[in-house]
């Protein structure tokens, strides 16, 4: 695992005829290697986008990403090892849920892949499902798919946006608890964009507060939440 830091990360939107949107204005973070970081901030704050331009979805307008000593700016988003897994879970329909995981892996020998497949579906419960399509599945199985395919790859960075959305709320208590469970055992550093004050406490080791593009507090969730 490898820490990331995040130096004065901006981005503005330029549509032609349309005034600009300074999305992200001095992103500033570093997250200790194994740490998770609950992103919490009202919508349109700027998480998503800040996300997307860390996983390079979306190119940044200024600032340096680094994950452990090198920076990723200007690398396309499969040479950056870190995995993602978004609120739309953008699942591919014609693929079973074992080819969805597998999707990260194909530079791997079939061996290889089939092995690290069962390993993480094990891990997650979804052996049972290994041969469905996305279709036929609940949300929440559909975002524990994407969380395994997050994680299949052993990414440096694990970037989750809204993963227990669309839960409902014993689904939601089942998935925190493995959430906490794979994050201690496998130790990834992590970023989780949250509106969820209790997901953010049971979750996260420290909390960053964004409003309008920039970090407006940092602190232990004992920290944010004690008034
Ligand atoms: P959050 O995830 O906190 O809700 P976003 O990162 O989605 O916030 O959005 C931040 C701001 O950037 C908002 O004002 C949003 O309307 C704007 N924005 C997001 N994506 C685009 C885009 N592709 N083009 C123009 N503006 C965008
Ligand atoms: P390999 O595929 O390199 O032979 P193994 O599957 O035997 O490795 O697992 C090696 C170690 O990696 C084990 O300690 C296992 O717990 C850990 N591991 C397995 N899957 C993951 C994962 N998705 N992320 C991080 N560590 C993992």
């Amino acid at each position: 695992m490898s820490d990331l830091a995040i130096r004065d990360l901006r981005k503005t939107y330029r549509t032609k005829g349309r005034p600009e949107v300074h999305a992200v204005r001095g992103f500033d973070l570093e997250v200790d290697s194994g740490e998770l970081v609950g992103l919490l901030g009202p919508s349109g704050c700027g998480k998503s986008t800040t996300l997307r331009m860390i996983a390079g979805l979306e190119d940044a307008t200024s600032g340096d990403i680094r994950v452990g000593s090198s920076s990723v700016v200007g690398l396309p988003p499969q040479r950056r090892n870190i995995g993602v897994a978004f609120e739309n879970y953008a699942l591919y329909p014609p693929l079973s849920v074992s080819e969805n995981i597998a999707f990260g892996l194909r530079a791997r020998g079939k061996g290889d892949r089939k092995k690290r497949v069962a390993d993480v579906a094990h891990r997650i419960g979804l052996t049972d499902i290994l041969d469905a399509t996305p279709v036929g599945l609940s949300s929440g199985q559909k975002q524990r798919v994407a969380l395994a395919r997050a994680i299949v790859r052993r990414p440096d960075v694990l970037l989750l946006d809204e993963p227990l959305s669309h839960l409902d709320a014993g689904q939601r208590d089942t998935t925190r608890r493995e959430l906490r469970h794979l994050q201690q055992e496998l130790g990834y550093t992590t970023i989780l964009v949250t509106h969820d004050q209790e997901e953010a406490l049971s979750l996260a080791d420290r909390v960053v507060v964004m409003n309008d593009g920039v970090v407006q507090q940092v602190g232990t969730p004992d920290e944010i939440y004690d008034d």
